[in-house]
């Protein structure tokens, strides 16, 4: 009818845009498009607009240590923190960086030995599977101050070193707690999939330095917004130090996007008219990587080829519920052992992210669960014929 089109004029969707059926699918990145449509239900509700005088300076808020952090988003970082449960933030010091990305580097620096005296490099370790970004980013620079050592697991040496725990774990979705355990370690707790849409809240956290990025909390990956909780005053300076240098701060406009959209979350939550239509965000995630992963088992399980592990159902303390995790990533194995299990999918042109990145086997591959309706149920389709085909063990 007129109305509808109307309608559709008026909201641009760019998921009209049907994908052709023999298109790659890239899987690869976590690219959380996915949570696209509950935005676009929005409407306007996050709108900000800015006028050509305004957020001129480097500066926020020269009273605070993180002097480039608006103080509008400390206190929506905070009240969300409180209204979720996922982390304790009295007492914290809350450092804004360019992604999450930006603090890992930041975090790398300030908990490095050799910032104050000249000793050997500090060696970086993360339980495998790990995040695929960690050897990357430790070794890019090949900086004097920290190197890459390897899965956490396998960590013998003395001395200095740190330990990123990624929980829930990318790529395994695993709720996981440090693995050393020795005198000279400093942990940074990587909490980027900490939410409800994920995993049950099963109690505030409240290690040394705790890492959240707005990409995997509200899908907003393109504004480039990562927050650090830290409990040391001196290591958060360091952490400001290396932003400092790193870009002078960092975006404006993107710190209040994100101010704006993480207030329009907490208000989503803290509505309690029964009568109003509107989920908030997290019921809407959650409803949906539910959805997702109850299609993936669903073809999974068609075949004994490959297998998807299961995960402990928890009490959330956000939603009040039982439920199980729903990660952010499928990780996914061959059964037979020797599969370059990448290769599999890319036949079908499904670009996956492989195992051995992770510091496990080509047996395994990791895939997003985070994209678009549309991809994300092309993938399915296309997985589904994969698991149909003849298929003999080599
Ligand atoms: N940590 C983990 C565990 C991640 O999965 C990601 C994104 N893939 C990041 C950090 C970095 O996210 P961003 O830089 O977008 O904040």
């Amino acid at each position: 009818t007129d109305q509808a089109l109307v309608v559709k004029r008026t909201i641009p969707r760019e998921d009209d845009i049907s994908i052709p059926s023999d298109a790659v699918i890239n899987l690869d990145h976590g690219d959380p498009t996915g949570f696209e449509p509950y935005w676009r239900m929005m409407g306007n509700k996050c709108t900000i607009t800015f006028e050509g005088h305004q957020s001129l300076s480097y500066f926020s808020d020269m009273k605070n240590m993180c002097w480039f952090l608006e103080p509008k988003l400390d206190e929506e970082i905070r009240r969300l923190h409180n209204i979720v449960g996922n982390a304790m933030v009295d007492g914290y010091n809350i450092v804004v960086g360019t992604g999450s990305s930006q603090l890992i580097q930041a975090a790398m620096y300030a908990l490095s030995s050799g910032v104050d005296d000249s000793s050997a490099p500090t060696s970086i370790v993360s339980a495998a599977p790990y995040y695929s970004c960690y050897p990357d980013i430790a070794n890019f620079l090949k900086s004097g101050l920290y190197k890459w050592a390897g899965d956490a697991h396998m960590f013998d040496k003395d001395g200095p070193y740190i330990e990123f725990v990624t929980s829930p774990s990318n790529p395994d979705g695993t709720i996981r707690d440090s693995v050393v355990n020795k005198a000279q370690g400093k942990l940074v707790h990587d909490l980027a999939y900490y939410w409800p849409q994920y995993t049950s809240i099963t109690a505030p956290v409240n290690s040394d330095i705790m890492l959240f990025t707005f990409s995997k909390c509200t899908g907003h990956a393109g504004s480039r917004i990562g927050w650090a909780l830290v409990k040391d005053k001196e290591v958060a300076k360091k952490m400001v130090k290396f932003i400092e240098l790193n870009s002078i701060g960092v975006s404006k406009e993107s710190q209040l996007r994100a101010t704006k959209i993480l207030g329009v979350i907490s208000d989503g939550c803290e509505k309690t008219d029964a009568s109003s239509e509107m989920v908030n965000f997290f019921e809407f995630g959650q409803e949906l990587m539910t959805q997702r992963w109850e299609k993936l088992r669903n073809v999974v399980k068609s075949n004994d080829r490959f297998i998807l592990a299961k995960y402990p159902i928890q009490y959330c303390n956000f939603t009040k519920d039982f439920t199980e995790s729903h990660p952010g990533f499928a990780w996914l194995k061959c059964k037979a052992n020797e599969e370059d299990c990448s290769a599999i999918f890319r036949a079908h042109k499904i670009l996956t992210r492989t195992g051995t990145r992770f510091g496990s086997d080509p047996s395994f591959v990791r895939i997003s669960m985070v994209s678009k309706d549309e991809e994300f149920n092309l993938f399915i389709k296309r997985f589904q014929e994969l698991q149909e085909l003849p298929y003999q063990v080599k």
